[in-house]
């Protein structure tokens, strides 16, 4: 066909399905509430209101998007800390009860993000030395503050820094319990892996996160806990697809160097190299020798290069490339600049899963719901995730 060249994904569900099963497994007492932010395509939202998390949107078009989708209010946070007033009333009007004149609040407290690749801390967030005056003047406006927030900041790399936030959060809880607030929610926001080889890594966090959790809210403090998953859920279920439409070779020091000017760029799908610090390179991948590439996105303009230096084999014109983890913070972002078609999403999944998601639909029950209903008996439940 005409667009035959234009990049796609293939968004592999199956994937998410997996990452639901070890979030289970691995943080029991954390409830996942989905970062929309991250890559809100329909099926992505679809298959994890099926697996039963539930949503954190960000802003009116968000919560649209989801109730759009089929997903229920209460199963959406809208907790972006600064909303447009408009969106506040759009909330309260579809029945977000954290979002309007009698919302209950979280306070979102800053933390130590100097080990991520994206710093949140700096834009958002209280400092500890203002935190017992925020809370005063709550208490004097009559506002319900029922818990506390925080991020580590998106791409993490020390599990310590969970241990360290959740400790804050404790201090923040008992100067408001001090105060005669009632608080019973912790919510410890995103930052978690999400690519391939993402296991060790968020088995590390997960038991940090869990022992902290024991130690300064343990299950009988009554406190409920919730995170904001993003990466995490969609990163390595995406792979992007995209085609050599022209190549030239050049020398350079005596070297032949291959130029690849393909379907994509950072003005669209790769656009993750320029705006999400966490995705510094991609290592498109075909299996032949190895010459250093230097790929372009198509685009008149020359910010649009995918990589500078790459050793990769040499492709033809009309071959396909591959970029694994691709889910996270990429569809969301892309533009169609110079009117180039952006890439489309296929979504697909295991003949298994399919059998599993109708079997859902027809009986209106979530993944969680279904659990219970396969397995009742608490011993039976866990076979399954072996
Ligand atoms: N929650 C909030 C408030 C965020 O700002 C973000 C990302 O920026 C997320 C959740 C998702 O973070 P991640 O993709 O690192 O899990």
């Amino acid at each position: 066909t005409l667009d035959s060249e234009v990049s796609f994904h293939v968004a592999n569900l199956d994937d998410l399905h997996q990452k639901h099963i070890r979030w289970l497994r691995t943080l029991p007492r954390v409830k996942p509430f989905y970062a929309v932010k991250c890559n809100s395509t329909p099926a992505v939202i679809r298959m994890l209101s099926t697996l039963g998390t539930g949503f954190d949107c960000a802003s009116k078009g968000e919560i649209e998007l989801v109730l759009s989708l089929g997903v229920t209010p209460e199963k959406i946070i809208f907790a972006h800390t600064t909303k447009p007033q408009s969106h506040i009333k759009y909330a309260s009007t579809r029945g977000i009860s954290a979002c309007h004149t009698r919302a209950k609040l979280v306070l979102r407290i800053a933390v130590d993000d100097s080990k991520s690749a994206t710093r949140l801390s700096q834009k958002f967030g209280t400092k500890p030395s203002v935190v017992k005056k925020l809370l005063e003047r709550c208490k004097e406006l009559d506002l319900e503050v029922i818990g506390v927030s925080f991020h580590v900041g998106s791409g993490c790399t020390d599990s310590l820094a969970y241990r360290q936030a959740i400790e804050d959060a404790r201090h923040v809880f008992d100067t408001a319990v001090l105060l005669g607030f009632q608080m019973r929610l912790l919510d410890i926001g995103g930052g978690f892996p999400g690519k391939e080889g993402f296991q060790i890594q968020f088995d590390e966090f997960s038991k940090v996160i869990n022992e902290a959790l024991d130690e300064f809210f343990p299950a009988d403090s009554g406190v409920q806990v919730i995170a904001e998953p993003g990466r995490y859920y969609v990163d390595s279920a995406f792979t992007l697809a995209v085609n050599v439409f022209a190549k030239k070779v050049v020398m350079d020091d005596n070297d032949r160097v291959m130029m690849y000017y393909i379907s994509d760029g950072v003005f669209g799908s790769l656009n993750c190299l320029i705006y999400d610090p966490a995705h510094t390179n991609v290592a498109p991948y075909l299996h032949r020798k190895r010459y250093r590439s230097i790929i372009w996105g198509p685009t008149c303009d020359s910010l649009d290069r995918v990589t500078a230096t790459y050793w990769m084999p040499e492709v033809q014109v009309g071959d396909w490339l591959l970029i694994d983890n691709m889910g996270a913070y990429t569809v969301c972002c892309s533009s169609d600049f110079n009117c180039f078609y952006k890439a489309h999403v296929y979504p697909v999944l295991s003949a298994q899963t399919w059998n599993i998601y109708f079997f859902l639909k027809k009986k209106k029950l979530c993944f969680s719901e279904f659990m219970r209903y396969c397995f009742p008996k608490k011993k039976k439940k866990k076979a399954l995730f072996l």
